[in-house]
């Protein structure tokens, strides 16, 4: 009788064990969040949008001002997709030589033109070419500065496979920030690719306010 006691018990150890096991791994789903720069650019960054769609997976657009008003209606098919948009400024200058005066109008113009063109509010900022300084971010008074943590440099290669080969091996972690560039059609080409391999990685991707929301809740 001990015996078939011991057994049950143990059988019962081990079931509760792989319950506790299974319910903490669905709870854990690495993140990281997708961020395409320099757009829109029309023709590119509405493949970048479908290919999104078709995964279900979220990303963000860091926005340059004068391209929002050159291409109002790609800024607003990322808008309608539901994904987010950021300030990128207004013409791509390097921050750290520009006046006070001239960083407040490079975020609030390009703020101002996203609004315009898609009705949306946009809270997340980067400095063109990750150019930044204490004096600059500062200026970035009412948005969030979002960097990055990993540099595919697919502006540099221009590579579709070269870009694919990149995100299958990169050290990937849950809180990463990839930066590419939906300006690149090369960039497009790869994107469906590594949005699987991303999925088969085990990564849920997210826009960078809602990495930014579950750090604050972790
Ligand atoms: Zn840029």
């Amino acid at each position: 009788m001990k015996k078939i006691f011991a057994a049950f018990t143990a059988a019962m150890l081990t079931a509760s064990l792989i319950a506790v096991f299974t319910v903490n791994t669905a709870a854990f789903r690495p993140a990281v969040a997708l961020t395409f720069d320099d757009g829109p650019a029309p023709g590119v960054t509405e493949r970048i949008v479908e290919a999104l769609l078709r995964h279900g997976a979220k990303a963000t657009f860091f926005m340059v001002g004068e391209m929002v008003e050159k291409h109002p209606e790609t800024a607003r098919a990322v808008a309608e997709a539901g994904f987010e948009i950021g300030n990128h400024t207004y013409d791509h200058k390097n921050l750290k030589h520009l006046t006070a005066a001239e960083i407040k109008e490079e975020l609030s113009k390009t703020a101002a033109a996203v609004k315009e063109a898609t009705g949306m509010t946009v809270f997340a900022a980067r400095a063109p070419g990750g150019n930044i300084n204490d004096r600059v971010r500062a200026l970035f008074e009412g948005f969030d500065v979002v960097g990055w943590t990993v540099d595919t440099k697919d502006w540099r290669d221009r590579d579709a496979e070269k870009l694919t080969e990149f995100i299958r091996r990169a050290p990937l972690k849950d809180g990463d920030i990839i930066l590419m560039h939906d300006i690149r059609p090369t960039t497009a080409d790869a994107v469906d690719e590594i949005l699987t391999i991303l999925e088969e990685r085990g990564f849920e991707l997210v826009t960078v306010s809602e990495l930014a929301a579950r750090k604050e809740r972790d």
